[in-house]
């Protein structure tokens, strides 16, 4: 089985390596830009995407990582993993200096942090995603599956390039997504993207015991989806 690592620098690393394992991989938990070459995939977890961002610079991991991810290595992102894969992300962090949150990129998107977050910090829903099907475990002919999704403090993507698919939107008038006061979205948001061997999740599927994301990056590291 496959060799998926999980960046082990902050956020929520633990369930990831739970659902990948449940999921029939085999993990390690990377800090070090010399444990990347051992792996056949690597998962970038929910937490804070500009603490992720320093310290994988200071760890010297981001620029290795980012040459690999040029090179076709299959990296799934959730959350804050999400934005650290896109290109480029709307309102990004200053830090002290001035200096604006970077990402690896890879990933031809924009993102927006915290989007749902000026409506509500947290919600779970039920969402239609493509592209189940060539799971194992998946009925060939369903186009779609329901996923349980829970978003905390999520990114939305704003904009994709012509490679990427879209996977899973929250559709508009969504009321779990929308604001206390009930009022939903007039817009469908893109919380699920792929782009080659690129995988990324607004929402956290290894939280609730979902794993099908983690199954479809399995495949998709097995070269098979
Ligand atoms: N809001 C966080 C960020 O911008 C992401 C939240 C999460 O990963 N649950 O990094």
């Amino acid at each position: 089985s496959p060799l998926v690592g999980v960046l082990a620098l902050q956020g929520g690393v633990r369930e990831h390596v739970h659902a990948l394992e449940a999921a029939g991989a085999r993990t390690t938990l990377v800090r070090r830009a010399a444990e990347l070459d051992a792996l056949d995939g690597l998962v970038l977890p929910g937490g804070e995407s500009t603490t992720i961002d320093k310290l994988m610079r200071l760890y010297g991991i981001a620029e290795p990582l980012r040459a690999k991810i040029a090179e076709g290595f299959p990296v799934y992102g959730s959350c804050a993993g999400m934005i650290l894969l896109a290109e480029r992300i709307t309102d990004p962090a200053l830090d002290a200096a001035g200096e604006p949150q970077q990402t690896l990129g890879g990933l031809d998107i924009v993102v927006r942090r915290n989007a749902f977050g000026r409506q509500r910090e947290s919600f779970e829903t039920s969402l239609p995603f493509t592209g189940l099907q060539s799971l194992p475990s998946r009925d060939p002919a369903a186009h779609t599956e329901n996923v349980h999704a829970v978003f905390i403090r999520a990114p939305w993507v704003e904009k994709v390039g012509s490679s990427v698919q879209v996977l899973a939107q929250v559709p508009a008038g969504d009321a779990a997504a929308g604001a206390e006061s009930g009022a939903a979205d007039s817009v469908a948001r893109i919380v699920a993207v792929r782009s080659g061997k690129l995988l990324a999740t607004s929402f956290h599927p290894e939280v609730t015991g979902e794993r099908r994301i983690h199954e479809l990056f399995i495949q998709m590291i097995r070269g098979d989806a």
